[in-house]
């Protein structure tokens, strides 16, 4: 799967990139590039995991997800983003309990009034609470 992922993305298959990939196959959560690194670790060096993670998000494989840490993560594509185009339009949930951030891939990002003199590029709309698996613990 991570294989056809790559192909499917134009993206030459390495061992770095199927080992960065497969997290976030194994795990579909956002992850950062601390999270990526400690998984990895000792295998690659920083710049290699971040190389790595950039061009995964050039070719459309991965999005950028903010959440309130500051700190840049990033998470599959589902609606056949590509090179030239991101087209995920949707709500990313925070758990308050574990921290972890998700797509809500099928909850789209409602449209926003235009304002006049404005123009809008990107919208991030993170919803906090505590999921579903914590919910049952
Ligand atoms: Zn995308
Ligand atoms: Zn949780
Ligand atoms: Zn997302």
């Amino acid at each position: 799967m991570v294989e056809n992922l790559l192909k499917k993305h134009s993206l030459r298959i390495t061992d770095v990139r199927k080992k960065v990939l497969y997290c976030f196959v194994e795990k579909d959560v956002a992850w950062s590039h601390a999270d990526i690194e400690a998984r990895l670790t000792k295998e690659y060096d920083r710049v290699t995991i971040y190389r790595t993670l950039n061009s995964f998000l050039e070719k459309g494989l991965l999005h950028k997800v903010f959440d309130d840490s500051g700190v840049a993560k990033f998470a599959l594509c589902k609606h056949n983003c590509n090179e030239h185009q991101h087209n995920d339009n949707h709500i990313h949930f925070k758990c308050e309990v574990c921290s972890k951030v998700i797509c809500f891939h099928d909850m789209e990002i409602p449209h926003l009034p235009v304002l006049k003199g404005f123009t809008i590029h990107q919208v991030n709309l993170l919803v906090q609470g505590i999921c579903s698996e914590c919910q049952e613990g």
